[in-house]
């Protein structure tokens, strides 16, 4: 058995416990980083479809779901986008905005690996993977970090070890457990960024759709977004979808909008009114996909000129493209989920250091924590941000 002592023990290398344990090292603090996992930052290489969306030029408060809403804004603050893109830009990583201010490595997500285990190397950080850690004990110099062959004592213990998504890379509630051990409440976990799931009438209607993709504003209660859906073998799927999941509540239905540049019953109207010889479906397919058109129209048994058709009926048509509620049956779970919304309750820690209000020299950073980002880079924003902050203070 091993008998070690750091300034402080990191438990998670993702994204934000090595940018913690590379902040504090370039401090000069003695630091050591330990995963279970065999490998480092395996959910960087695997996101962003293998490219990394690293950070977003929007990122800002609004981008985040948290019970505590103004907890993110500090390290947002502290650290910023820019910070992290001129990080980026100093080590010469190619890389490109796809769309909506989403920043995406030009060749591969190992190039931020290689990027943090660089830094890693470069301040003498000791990074331990494959480590189970078998008990944490505060004590009185701080933290005893008990693992299967190690004994490590440290003044401050950083937790990193991020939320439920995806269990077969490694995502465990140990950062929970953590927490509880030390009287930290939890906001009540659950899947983010996930597929939703539907029930067969629906899927029977979107197999027909299969691959169909359009621009769509999905509303849940207050929340909206508008970006693309996709119609898919499985139900309704693409980012709107992913984002929505987010706020979605089970048994609650969802708005969507399937053109939301357009006020159909009204557009179909002043339609009547002026060309009532044309065919609605024909009318309908100048502004929406002829397959989509053919589907409402055959589900709403609506057809022939618009002469004939009823203005009870050209609602009907109007409330399903704009108004179409829809009632998930749950979700895909944390097997595809991108994140976890809840976590670590931030009210009992400080925004501006991420140090525990319960028990100095604890600190939590990333995902564990109740702090959300939108679909886009903010994800990876908030882990450098709040990784970033912790590592000036522990
Ligand atoms: C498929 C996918 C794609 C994604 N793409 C993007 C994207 O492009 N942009 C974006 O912003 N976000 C993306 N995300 C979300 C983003 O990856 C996470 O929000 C981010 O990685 C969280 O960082 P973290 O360091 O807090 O946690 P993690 O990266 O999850 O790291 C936690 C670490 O703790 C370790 N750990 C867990 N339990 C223990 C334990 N008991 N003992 C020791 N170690 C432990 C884990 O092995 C892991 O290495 C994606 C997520 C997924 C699943």
């Amino acid at each position: 058995m091993l008998n070690l002592s750091y300034d402080a023990v990191i438990i998670g290398a993702g994204a934000a416990g090595s940018m913690c344990a590379i902040a504090a090292a370039k401090r000069g603090r003695k630091v050591m980083l330990i995963d279970h996992s065999k490998k480092f930052g395996e959910k960087i290489r695997i996101s962003g479809g293998g490219k990394c969306n690293f950070t977003n030029t929007h990122c800002g408060p609004d981008n985040f779901i948290s019970s505590n809403p103004r907890f993110c804004i500090s390290a947002l603050n502290q650290y910023t986008k820019r910070d992290f893109i001129d990080l980026i830009e100093s080590q010469n990583i190619p890389y490109h905005e796809k769309k909506l201010g989403q920043l995406f490595c030009d060749r591969s997500a190992k190039d931020i690996l290689v990027l943090l285990k660089d830094l890693a190397s470069k301040y003498k950080v000791d990074i331990s993977l494959a480590e189970k850690i078998i008990d944490v004990k505060k004590v009185e110099s701080g933290f005893k970090i008990t693992t299967t062959d190690k004994k490590i004592t440290s003044q401050a213990l950083v937790i990193a070890s991020g939320g439920l998504s995806i269990p077969k890379i490694g995502a465990t509630k140990f950062g929970y457990a953590i927490a509880q051990s030390f009287n930290h409440r939890i906001i009540k976990p659950r899947p983010g960024l996930v597929p939703l799931t539907f029930e067969n009438n629906l899927l029977d209607h979107c197999k027909h759709l299969s691959g169909l993709s359009l621009c769509a504003e999905v509303t849940f209660e207050k929340t909206s977004f508008r970006e693309g859906l996709l119609f898919t073998h499985r139900g309704l799927s693409g980012p709107v979808i992913l984002q929505i999941s987010s706020y979605w509540q089970e048994a609650k239905s969802l708005n969507i909008d399937l053109l939301p540049e357009y006020n159909i019953e009204k557009f179909l109207r002043e339609k009547k009114s002026t060309q009532n010889s044309q065919n609605i479906q024909t009318i309908l397919s100048d502004i929406l996909p002829k397959r989509l058109v053919k589907e409402i129209c055959s589900e709403t048994n609506i057809s022939g000129s618009l002469a004939n058709i009823s203005n009870t009926e050209l609602q009907t048509l109007g409330d399903r493209i704009n108004h179409w509620q829809v009632t998930p049956t749950g979700t895909e779970g944390y097997r595809t989920a991108e994140v976890t919304v809840g976590g670590v309750n931030t009210r009992e820690l400080s925004s501006k250091t991420m140090e525990s209000n319960l028990q100095p020299g604890l600190y939590f950073v990333g995902e564990v924590l109740d702090v959300t980002g939108h679909l886009g880079g903010h994800n990876f924003q908030w882990a450098w941000s709040s990784g970033w902050v912790a590592g000036q203070n522990i």
